[in-house]
């Protein structure tokens, strides 16, 4: 499959000031920090990660919500990472976000009519409102919802019936990328699956592409190609869902793992436990060498002083971290 989304060097540092009249830069919270990934057409790629280790700031940098300090974001062969306003229209057509929240994402004072026409006519994807009425109807059929929904207000609806309107209204302006954050975390579990049948029932029949931003492990396992880890604004272990999770080498991902539940027991058996010790550390100043070393069970000497680069366990895997060298993985 053809790549559609090659990240590179990306970097967001938001910097931090002292002083009221004299302002001094005291140092920078690396929120994302070297982060390169490729993501191909009609495939998921998760990040994930405990909270603030940077994957919805690099969700965010990526769709230019926010501009990034460095790097590139190449979307369908452009960067886009320095574009101007009028330059990423297009981009914004082509890229859509449903939030975790459908609450606070839908304006409570449209109707859903008004909600899923509103962009295509801003995007002029139709050229009468007439055009755009009939697409929405049809959007609101392929969500499950029924074409008199489109006089009513969100509130009207149900949490899952929210996030269908807000699926529907990303699928409105004919996107090719979806960028997903926790999509179905603040849903009933009843209704968790129905979304996710959904997402994955648009993403093959019309090939789309998704970034999955999740806590959820068992979730990013059962719809993701690829995942990528990040830990304090780095990724710390990347490649093809099955041999990361089934394999993995970095401890912290290890521990991530051992934290979600595994719903075969057989696996569950096997499995040896690394339990999370300590808090993750500040932000802005983040720990010599290896950041994992103050919380790792396997630290040696060489951690505390040397970041571990990136490499490669197998040719679609690959983690930062100096057990790979040693080969003890
Ligand atoms: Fe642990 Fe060292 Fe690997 Fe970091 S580099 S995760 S401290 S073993």
């Amino acid at each position: 499959n053809e790549v559609v989304i090659r990240v590179q060097n990306l970097k967001k540092y938001f910097p931090i000031y002292k002083g009221f009249l004299v302002k001094k830069h005291v140092a920078d919270v690396k929120a994302v920090d070297e982060v390169s990934f490729e993501v191909k057409r009609g495939e998921t790629f998760a990040l994930v990660g405990e909270s603030g280790c940077g994957k919805t700031t690099t969700a965010r940098v990526m769709l230019r919500l926010i501009d990034p300090t460095d790097g590139k974001i190449e979307i369908m062969g452009t960067d886009i990472s320095r574009l101007s306003r009028e330059e990423l229209l297009p981009f914004r057509r082509k890229m859509q976000i449903v939030f975790q929240n459908p609450i606070g994402s839908l304006n409570p004072r449209m109707t859903v009519g008004q909600i899923l026409t509103e962009p295509m006519l801003f995007h002029k994807i139709v050229n009468s409102k007439e055009e755009a009425d009939q697409k929405a109807i049809e959007l609101l059929r392929m969500v499950g919802l029924k074409p008199f929904h489109m006089d009513r207000y969100p509130h009207q609806f149900s949490g899952g019936q929210k996030q269908r309107i807000a699926i529907a209204r990303a699928l409105s302006v004919d996107p090719e990328i979806i960028y997903l954050d926790e999509p179905t975390s603040a849903l009933d579990v009843s209704v968790q699956a129905q979304i996710v049948n959904l997402l994955l029932k648009f993403q093959e029949e019309l090939g789309l592409t998704y970034v999955f931003i999740s806590h959820n492990l068992a979730l990013v396992r059962f719809i993701s190609h690829q995942v990528a880890v990040m830990y304090l604004g780095k990724i710390v272990e990347m490649g093809d869902v099955n041999e990361v999770f089934d394999n993995p080498v970095h401890p912290y991902t290890k521990a991530l793992l051992s934290a979600s539940p595994i719903p075969d027991p057989a696996i569950e058996k096997k499995r040896k436990r690394i339990i999370l010790t300590g808090n993750v550390p500040s932000p802005i100043a983040r720990p010599s060498g290896c950041f994992f070393h103050p919380r790792c069970p396997f630290r040696m000497p060489i951690c505390e002083k040397e970041y571990p680069e990136m490499k490669f366990v197998s040719s679609n895997h690959q983690a930062a971290c100096h057990l790979v060298d040693k080969r003890e993985v």
